[in-house]
């Protein structure tokens, strides 16, 4: 398994002339070697591996990292450095789109014969396709935290606050087995609802309002991802018509991912849509992100993404319409791209509920 996963930094080693790779990422370290802990480096030859903790992580690692030698150290770039030193490694690739400019100094300084490549965020397109217990941890994770928003949308109702929403629904995840929220969830009500990234507040919801809940949960290191509209009671004419075009938009995309089409042309699916129906100006987001270790992960759909959808990928899909002073309506599912198409791994119903 992990084997494989490493056969996908061939291509990184080969385009760079790189002896090794310094990774830093700690989503793309627990993919290529298991942990899980948050503080470590991972160094990667063609044959060899090394992981690289302090005294806070050994135990840990010993029973989580796979196929590379641990190394306990007291300071960290010290340890890294020497190890390059010993290896005679004279050329290696960085993870540049999340080293700090501290740590390269670091590195720099103290390796001076050394050349450091800087290699951008394509290095996390390793992560794009995933394997089928990844697909199916996903599919878990998504699946709990759909099941704990249906649990929860019954309690919404005129006086109830925005945050005592967020704070119940992440509650029945813990208490459904998820280890964590996935991200500060948006709760978003009324004229909030104009923007994509409104967290809880104290609002409370009123009758007639659509609400806009952004939600998920992780289990394992897996994130889930998903929003749903509803309304208060009975939402008003521009409310419903927002909330069609938007659904739409949404069914037309996700009926479009298939193996081959690029992120871009998927992107424009809904944007086109969005766009014939006099709403474009509204939709300023890209449709989607991948979905993963991390919450946002490669690949972007967005029109200016050059990613081509490929099987195995997991990533969202998620028009929106945002009105400054109406509110806004977004409806984001998560899919598991197939040979011929997608599952969707997400659950709640997305036509409008009224509460
Ligand atoms: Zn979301
Ligand atoms: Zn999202």
């Amino acid at each position: 398994m992990l084997k494989n996963r490493r056969s996908r930094l061939e291509p990184f080693f080969e385009d760079n002339r790189l002896e090794a790779i310094l990774f830093t990422n700690l989503a793309n370290i627990r993919f290529l070697c298991g942990f899980s802990g948050s503080d470590g480096v991972l160094l990667l030859t063609r044959d060899k591996a090394w992981f690289l903790c302090d005294s806070r992580y050994t135990a840990q690692a010993a029973g989580e990292v796979r196929e590379a030698e641990i190394r306990e150290f007291s300071a960290k770039y010290e340890a890294v450095c020497s190890l390059i030193a010993d290896n005679s490694i004279r050329r290696f690739g960085i993870e540049a789109a999340h080293m700090l400019v501290s740590d390269f100094r670091q590195l720099s300084e103290r390796l001076a014969g050394c050349e450091l490549v800087g290699i951008g965020a394509a290095l996390d397109t390793i992560r794009s396709r995933k394997d089928p217990g990844e697909i199916e941890a996903l599919g878990l994770v998504a699946r709990l935290a759909s099941d704990s928003l249906m649990a929860v949308l019954p309690a919404l109702a005129p006086g109830v606050k925005e945050s005592a929403v967020a704070l119940e629904l992440e509650i029945e995840m813990r208490r459904r087995g998820a280890d964590a929220r996935a991200f500060e969830f948006i709760v978003a009500s009324g004229e909030r609802g104009a923007m994509p990234h409104g967290r809880a507040s104290d609002k409370v919801l009123r009758s007639g309002e659509l609400v806009t809940i952004d939600f998920g949960a992780v289990i394992d290191g897996y994130h889930s991802d998903e929003t749903v509209t509803v309304a208060i009671g009975s939402p008003c004419a521009q409310g419903r018509e927002i909330h069609d075009i938007v659904r739409q938009a949404h069914d037309r995309a996700i009926a479009s991912v298939k193996p081959g089409i690029s992120c871009r042309d998927l992107d424009a699916v809904a944007r086109n849509f969005i766009r014939d129906n006099g709403y474009e100006s509204f939709f300023g987001h890209g449709l989607g992100h991948g979905v993963g270790l991390e919450i946002h992960e490669k690949p972007v759909i967005s029109p200016r993404s050059e990613a081509v959808v490929e099987e195995g990928m997991v990533f969202t899909i998620e028009p929106g319409i945002y009105v400054p002073g109406f509110g806004g309506v977004r409806i984001e599912d998560t899919v598991a791209v197939t040979a011929d198409g997608c599952v969707i791994l997400t659950h709640a119903p997305k036509n409008l509920i009224q509460l």
